[in-house]
């Protein structure tokens, strides 16, 4: 069993909170191992429990349609949660649950190691940016540890009001020409000092 499964294995009967009295089943993510792109999105709602999986309800309806403006398919993507336990009555995540949680996430992006992490939500954004507002830097790709993050609004809100909307699926439209310059920037960086640096960081 590889390491990525044996760390899902351990979330499914994970008591670190209090998360653990009141799911269905614990939500540890799913996607290639060696996935360039993984999104993380905030925590299970109600179908995820019942499932095991990250985004089958509405939102993981939209989040396919979204991948598919781009020509991707969610087997091709982690798609992963802040916290694995579903809060019951969807109500956010509290500040102990998200760090009690926490060290499964940091401990599936060492094992990915994805070139870009996408944040669905204020939840996720706030684990790199903790004090940024998603209306001021969604869509905005920045430079941490070696990879790149793009903040994103979360399907779920973003699925009810038209101009998130539009905000998300732009933001999406982007994606390739990220990967694909941060790819360039890469290569840049491993020649002689004085390569050429790209515009978008
Ligand atoms: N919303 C999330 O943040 N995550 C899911 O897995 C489903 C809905
Ligand atoms: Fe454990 Fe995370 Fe579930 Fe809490 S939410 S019980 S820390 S897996």
């Amino acid at each position: 069993m590889s390491e990525l499964s044996e760390l899902a294995s351990e979330i499914s009967v994970c008591t670190k909170c209090i998360l653990s009295k009141s799911r269905t089943k614990a939500v540890p993510g799913e996607g290639p191992e060696n996935a360039q792109i993984m999104f993380v999105g905030e925590g299970p709602g109600f179908h995820e429990d019942k499932q095991g999986r990250p985004f089958v309800g509405a939102a993981g309806q939209f989040l396919e349609e979204l991948l598919a403006s781009i020509g991707m398919k969610r087997e091709q993507v982690f798609i992963a949660n802040v916290v694995k336990c579903r809060p019951p009555g969807n109500r956010d995540p509290l500040p102990n649950e998200i760090e009690a949680c926490r060290p499964y996430l940091d401990r599936q992006i060492e094992l990915i190691n994805p070139k870009v992490i996408v944040t669905l939500g204020r939840y996720s954004m706030a684990r790199w940016f903790p004090n940024a507002k998603i209306s001021a830097i969604h869509g905005q790709p920045r430079k941490v540890e070696g990879r790149l993050i793009v903040p994103m609004f979360h399907p779920a809100a973003a699925l009810h009001q038209p101009s998130l909307r539009r905000d998300v699926e732009a933001d999406f439209r982007k994606l390739p020409e990220i990967l694909a310059q941060f790819e360039q920037l890469e290569d840049s960086e491993s020649r002689p000092p004085d390569a050429k640096q790209l515009s978008l960081f």
